[in-house]
């Protein structure tokens, strides 16, 4: 149960909920139109689209006990070079009208997602699946992680084979800090503000 609201409060006050709503009350002040909640809900989803390739591990390790690291899940969804122009051609192709405001909600969404993983030691494969070379933000600027400092940070960190997904996450995610639920509130109060001017 503690797992449980762990991961829920992790999702609702995390780093990509703030850039979704950031990047809606962009939207919304730049481009022409009344306040949109799919266009909300959509921001939403862009900005966790990638984590989606989460869940058959997910599924696999909670419902059939098949037993590894859920840190390992960082596969399709996390290859920007496949997941950013295919998002492109979707949006583009779907999108009725506001084509630009939903590709902007997507773009932000998405490539924020990206570069917020990227801050973690362990880094994100930019380039996969040409390069596995992993890029890590951590310092600040792009750095390249070595093979030693991965298979370090793997069999460390969220090394929880015998453990329930929800507990593997639960102890993985870094806690939520101060600073984040500030900037979260912020971001909350802006745009209830847009949606009520
Ligand atoms: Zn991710």
């Amino acid at each position: 149960m503690k797992s449980l609201i762990q991961f829920f409060a992790h999702v609702l006050f995390g780093v990509d909920m703030i850039v979704a709503m950031l990047a809606y009350a962009l939207v919304l002040s730049v481009f022409p139109g009344d306040w949109n909640w799919w266009m909300l809900i959509g921001s939403v989803l862009f900005a966790h689209l990638p984590d989606l390739d989460m869940v058959p591990y997910f599924i696999l390790k909670r419902f059939f006990g098949v037993q590894f690291r859920l840190s390992s899940h960082r596969v399709i969804g996390h290859y920007p070079i496949i997941v950013i122009p295919l998002v492109v051609v979707c949006v583009i192709g779907l999108a009725d009208n506001n084509e630009m405001a939903w590709l902007t909600l997507a773009m932000i969404g998405i490539v924020g997602h990206f570069i917020h993983d990227s801050t973690e030691p362990q880094g994100l494969h930019w380039f996969s699946p040409i390069s596995w070379d992993r890029i890590t933000l951590m310092r600040g600027w792009p750095d390249k992680v070595s093979r030693y400092r991965w298979i370090r940070i793997h069999f460390s960190k969220g090394a929880a084979f015998n453990k329930s997904a929800l507990d593997e996450f639960a102890q993985r995610v870094d806690p939520l800090m101060r600073g984040q639920i500030l900037v979260w509130g912020l971001s909350a109060v802006l745009l209830l503000a847009l949606y009520l001017i």
